[in-house]
């Protein structure tokens, strides 16, 4: 395998990977935050670390790869408010789907994937430690983290300190000693539901410190690779630093790497230009987990990626011209004897396949090199220059370049049959499906939640998808 080399966002520079142990490496990734379902731009961190994952493993890494879920954050305490639901019930309903969702990708799940909710205990310990060293200081049952105790601060994004806002508006302004310092933990608020004990008052978490103290608990003080979007070197990954290299004295993290945003035909994705899409929508629609992995590998991590509906099609044929290729490798007979040329043009195909990855894990140079490997064979099975010993050859590449890309199986159908999910077809009709939504609009304004969900549980067992809207309306779809 080629000297992996990847683009360090800390440096602004690519630089040569060297695991901190030898023969293992940690990844931590920001994970979703559960308020909603999640979509096709939340999906593209998953797919491309997921790969990177399965890249260490094809070098011979042990690679425990870390993907948190956030399930106590302010968003959710907004989109549980606006839906009339409890913020743990729905935390945990989102974090179910955003597992069955992932899962229909059909690429494993990550090692670990603490909750938030449930790593309280070391968030609380590691505020305290906090406190003690005199880099975080309580106010009125919140607690702040002192940015200016922090010299090397704002190193990550690149900013001047002076010029930064947290983003936090004015929630907590007064109690704050300077603008810049940040949340560690809030003091529980009229209509949050959920409270958790604390040295210093009930309340709950800030988002960031959630992030340190869960990958310390699974990766330790310094973490070989931290990754996540674009959108969160700042504030997000820079409170991170600010807080674990405080309370550690060591380097955090040895690698930073950021995926780029993903528009929707040439927009910025959003539910009132109608071009969100969730997971769950697309699978709906039809479209196999094969072809929404392919296109989103399709452009390198680190460039914008347009995602279109035509773009997820031309993403169906790759994949169908892949699986074509290897049944007519497969079902060929050919002449005997040798051709050596053709095998080492496939294993000069192979090294461009391991260069492109380990070239800031480049997958539109790995894609092109297993099309070129099929253009070039299909060539020579055309002109009868390929032999029946290339075969074994041929297949031996393509087994190796889908170990990592996971696009060659054509196990889609099966997975989402095992799943339950293309065989849930309801029988019920639109007027029953009407009137349960309306009985579920009466128990919600009875605030009655359980009843409330019990309705839920009922149309989803049926296959229908119930969306609360904004102004408190139901819309409802069939899967
Ligand atoms: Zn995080």
């Amino acid at each position: 395998m080629a000297e992996l080399r990847l683009y360090d966002t800390f440096a602004r520079d690519v630089r040569r990977f060297e695991p901190r142990e030898t023969g293992r490496v940690g990844i931590y990734v920001c994970g979703p935050t559960v308020y909603g379902r999640i979509h096709i731009g939340n999906a593209r961190p998953f797919v491309v670390f997921s790969l990177l994952k399965r890249f260490f493993e094809y070098g011979g890494l042990d690679v425990t790869l870390v993907v948190n879920v956030t399930d106590v954050n302010d968003k959710i305490y907004t989109a549980a408010a606006a839906a009339g639901r409890s913020s743990i019930e729905l935390a945990a309903e989102m974090t179910s789907f955003y597992v069955a969702d992932t899962d229909r990708l059909g690429l494993g799940r990550p090692d670990h994937e603490p909750l938030a909710s449930q790593s309280i205990e070391a968030i609380v310990d590691y505020i305290a430690a906090l406190i003690a060293s005199g880099n975080a200081y309580e106010a009125s049952g919140d607690v702040y983290f002192r940015v200016r105790s922090d010299a090397r601060y704002g190193a990550l994004s690149r900013r001047e300190v002076d010029q930064m806002d947290q983003g936090e508006g004015v929630e907590g302004a007064a109690r704050k000693e300077d603008p810049l310092d940040f949340a560690l933990w809030k003091t529980a608020k009229t209509g949050e539901d959920s409270s958790w004990e604390a040295p210093w008052g009930g309340g709950r978490p800030g988002w960031h410190i959630e992030c340190s103290a869960m990958s310390m608990k699974y990766l330790g003080e310094t973490i070989d690779i931290h990754t996540g979007g674009v959108d969160l070197a700042f504030p997000h990954h820079e409170n991170e630093i600010a807080q674990s290299e405080a309370a550690t004295g060591k380097q955090f993290v040895k690698i930073w790497l950021h995926a780029e945003h993903l528009m929707v035909e040439g927009e910025k994705m959003s539910k009132s230009t109608g071009n969100y899409y969730t997971l769950r929508d697309l699978f709906a629609k039809g479209h196999r987990p094969s072809s929404i992995r392919f296109l989103l590998l399709s452009v390198p991590y680190r460039r914008q990626l347009n995602f279109t509906m035509d773009g997820l099609q031309q993403a169906a044929s790759s994949v169908e011209r892949l699986r074509n290729f290897k049944s007519r490798v497969e079902a060929g007979r050919f002449s005997a004897g040798d051709a050596p040329e053709i095998a080492a043009r496939i294993q000069a195909r192979e090294d461009e396949f391991d260069e492109g990855l380990s070239d800031d894990l480049n997958t539109a140079q790995a894609l092109a090199a297993v099309f070129d490997l099929v253009r070039d064979i299909n060539t020579a099975i055309d002109r009868g220059e390929f032999r029946q010993s290339n075969v074994p050859i041929v297949l031996a590449a393509l087994r190796k370049f889908d170990e990592i890309l996971a696009v060659l199986e054509d196990t889609d159908d099966a997975k989402l049959q095992a799943l339950g999910f293309s065989q849930k077809r309801s029988g019920i009709s639109d007027a029953e499906i009407e009137a349960l939504v309306n009985e579920r609009q009466e128990a919600r304004r009875a605030r009655n939640f359980k009843r409330g969900d019990e309705i839920r549980a009922q149309l989803a067992a049926s296959g229908i998808i119930l969306e609360d809207m904004k102004d408190g309306s139901i819309r409802w779809k069939r899967e």
